[in-house]
């Protein structure tokens, strides 16, 4: 095979596109000639070293290409089939985590684009049991994103153990977000309170059917979720700031979740008082299951979920990653490969 082209970590923690050669399939497989990935705050992490210096790895954790060739032995996917390049790539499938559908929290886990090649290349080579096949109906540049961001949110609202009908509060109503309210809306049939300091990210979340808005600049969020709803039955954290958390638990009524998935370096405030007499309960969500996966997918091939997205060059990666930086993105940024 040609080399193909590939965005890597440097090691002056920036990116640059270069010349790879793909080595031959091993034993369970497959080869995706990929079509798109989107840019994720992850990838920025990754090249900036924050998560320990991978320089010469190939980013790109919400890719989708289409399946060119598979090892003998692989009955998972076909040639033709479109598949994805997730940021759970691989667990090791019989610890304890990975035998009770908690695969992500695998000791050995393997994430694309950061321990393993990911899928900013035009090639990426996947384990084919691991890597999740792309519904029909559904375009490639809105699942990249859901193999990420939609996935999270899906997963996340799934944490919070609603019913249908009942209120959950979404913080932080940026990319991720957005999509939190479209799966809580329309797939887990819930009444959304969305809360965020822009205005215009507000409005959005309005169009996307959220039912009450809230701006924690002008209201206490934790009063007005009282005296609105009499308190959320779950809520969501999408937003990386403590006060986003703070302000969650308080808007939680009796026996109340909320699920942390932005990641601000800081502690929370949850009184002892509070938890036990409320029953409050806090989890963690990162990413999702293969299963979850699938059903984020369904539900954005069934148009149910629409990620907003745009398209760009493999060139514009380094340009990307300074508009992610300096917050001048809206939606997703997906590279066309
Ligand atoms: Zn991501
Ligand atoms: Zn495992």
């Amino acid at each position: 095979m040609e080399k193909m082209k590939a965005i890597v970590v440097t090691p002056e923690q920036g990116t640059e596109i270069v010349k790879k050669k793909l080595r031959p399939l091993k034993s369970g497989e497959a080869l995706l000639k990929m079509i798109c990935c989107g840019v994720c705050h992850t990838d920025l992490h990754v090249k900036n070293a924050d998560f320990g210096d991978v320089s010469g790895r190939i980013l790109g954790h919400e890719g989708i290409g289409e399946v060119v060739e598979v090892a003998d032995d692989v009955t998972s996917l076909k040639v033709g089939d479109r598949s994805s390049v997730a940021w759970f790539f691989e667990g090791c499938g019989h610890c304890e985590y990975c035998t009770t559908g908690r695969e992500t929290l695998c000791r050995e886990v393997k994430n694309s684009g950061y321990t393993v090649d990911g899928g900013m290349a035009e090639y990426c080579i996947v384990t084919a049991d691991y890597s999740v096949k792309v519904p029909d109906g559904l375009d490639s540049a809105p699942a990249s994103s859901i193999t990420c961001a939609g996935i999270t949110c899906y997963k996340a609202i799934k944490e919070a153990n609603l019913i249908p009908g009942q209120w959950i509060l979404i913080s932080g109503l940026g990319g991720l977000g957005n999509l939190a309210v479209q799966y809580a809306k329309e797939v887990f049939n819930l009444k959304v309170i969305g809360v965020d300091i822009n205005d215009t990210q507000l409005n959005f979340a309005k169009e996307s059917g959220a039912d009450i808005l809230i701006n924690p600049l002008h209201e206490d969020v934790g009063k007005v979720v009282h005296e609105k709803v009499g308190g959320v039955h779950g809520a969501v954290v999408t937003a990386v700031a403590k006060s986003a958390f703070n302000q969650a638990v308080d808007a939680l009524r009796a026996g109340g979740t909320v699920v942390a998935v932005g990641l601000p370096s800081e502690s929370m405030d949850l009184s002892i008082p509070r938890l036990v007499l409320d029953g409050i309960e806090v989890k963690g969500s990162l990413v999702g299951t293969r299963q979850d996966l699938a059903e984020a997918f369904q539900a954005g091939a069934e148009g149910k979920v629409i990620p907003k997205c745009e398209m760009r060059p493999m060139e514009d990666i380094n340009e990307i990653f300074e508009e992610m930086e300096a917050g001048k993105i809206q939606g997703r940024m997906v590279l066309e490969l």
